[in-house]
């Protein structure tokens, strides 16, 4: 049997007339760049997130570096991050020039630990020349970091927050003090729409979240070169503008998403199941059981084995798609050098580099397919 990792097929086949109509609609308006279909889609999503404002943006990565630029980083300045997460997270926070510190993960959510960001922020001298300004949580595989702690150390230490939420539209937190959904919780939310987030457009795609209004107006501008009014530019932004097309497909997509969630729970389910007492770890979702829906996105469904790379070498044999998030953790990455990290640094992250595979766990997966990567896995 052959499993593929991903098969956005299934999904388009149930949708495909209505993509098509809206497809249609913007060849024959012939108005492409954000106007009205992007105006409605950020709307959708505001109300989705749960948040005052949302700007749709041409990618998740230039969602995250517009958010860094409206908070005025400057070069020299730190963010703290995670050196576990997609390239694009920390890529952003150097591209201004500014540093990245990172804190290693929490190895049961793989997500930032809390604990660490603490103890890194108490021990950073008052006198380094680099500035603490961020924090920059990613809520990976689509599970959220436990934002309420953070939040509280961002107050102390009058940081600002930036939600890499590129995986985890729709996931929820059960918080205490602030939103509950991804991209909500911080000062800002980055989200993307790459093919394969469980919200993906024809192409690339991305939008930041507010309830700031100042910051609204700042990332609006600054995603069309910092213009206000037409041809007058106070500050420096670049091209960040989403697309009408990928606009109108993804507020279609979106109508489904919350089932299309629910599906990868159900599938997730499934695995958890038939892979009881096999010497695998399967992911814990720490926030079921409190009230919320979204606990868990399940972008993906990541187990950890001893024996990796042998386990994904049988897998592939078997025909099975699969994929290791991420091999090299950022700080050991070769651009990353200069910063002065080495192995061991972060030995969650590094063992979470060794330990990880990603399962197929889209939602047209069928049960046969599952059994059949369970018993691959036990085999
Ligand atoms: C996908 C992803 C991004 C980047 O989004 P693009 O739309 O591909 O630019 C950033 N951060 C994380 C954690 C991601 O998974």
């Amino acid at each position: 049997m052959k499993v593929p990792l991903l098969d956005l097929k299934g999904q388009y086949s149930k949708i495909r007339e209505e993509v098509r109509t809206v497809v249609d609609e913007v060849c024959d308006s012939q108005y492409f760049i954000l106007g009205p279909r992007v105006e409605t889609f950020e709307k959708h999503i505001a109300d989705y997130c749960g948040v005052k404002y949302a700007v749709g943006i041409s990618s998740g990565t230039d969602a995250l570096l517009v958010a860094l630029m409206a908070l005025d980083l400057k070069p020299g300045d730190a963010v703290i991050t995670t050196p576990y997460s997609f390239f694009a997270t920390v890529g952003s926070i150097a591209r201004l020039g500014a540093v990245p510190l990172f804190v290693d993960i929490d190895p049961v959510t793989f997500n930032i630990d809390v604990g660490n960001v603490r103890t890194v922020l108490e021990k950073w001298p008052k006198s380094s020349k680099n500035f603490v300004k961020a924090i920059m949580p990613v809520h990976l595989y689509g599970q959220s970091a436990d934002m309420d702690p953070l939040l509280e150390i961002s107050n102390e230490y009058g940081l600002r927050v930036v939600e890499d939420a590129a995986q985890a539209i729709g996931a929820e937190y059960p918080s205490a003090s602030a939103g509950k959904r991804a991209g909500s919780m911080g000062d800002i939310g980055c989200f993307s729409f790459f093919p394969s987030k469980n919200l993906g457009g024809f192409g690339d795609g991305g939008m930041v979240t507010t309830n700031d209004q100042a910051l609204y107006e700042k990332i609006a501008r600054l995603r069309n070169h910092g213009m206000h009014p037409k041809y007058y530019h106070h500050m420096i932004g670049g091209n960040f503008r989403l697309d009408a097309l990928q606009a109108a497909v993804l507020d279609i997509k979106l109508k489904y998403l919350e089932s299309w969630h629910e599906a990868r729970r159900t599938n997730a389910g499934r695995y958890d199941a038939a892979l009881k007492g096999a010497g695998i770890v399967t992911p814990t979702p720490v926030y079921a059981g409190r009230g919320i829906k979204n606990f868990h996105i399940y972008n993906q469904y990541v187990i950890r084995v001893p024996e990796r790379d042998s386990m994904l070498a049988k897998l592939r044999a078997a025909d099975i798609g699969c994929e290791v998030y991420y091999p090299v953790p950022l700080h050991l990455q070769e651009c990353f050098k200069h910063l002065g990290y080495k192995e061991g640094d972060f030995p969650e992250s590094e063992k979470a580099a060794r330990e990880t595979i990603a399962l197929p766990i889209y939602p047209e997966l069928t049960p046969d397919m599952q059994a059949y990567v369970a018993k691959t896995l036990k085999g």
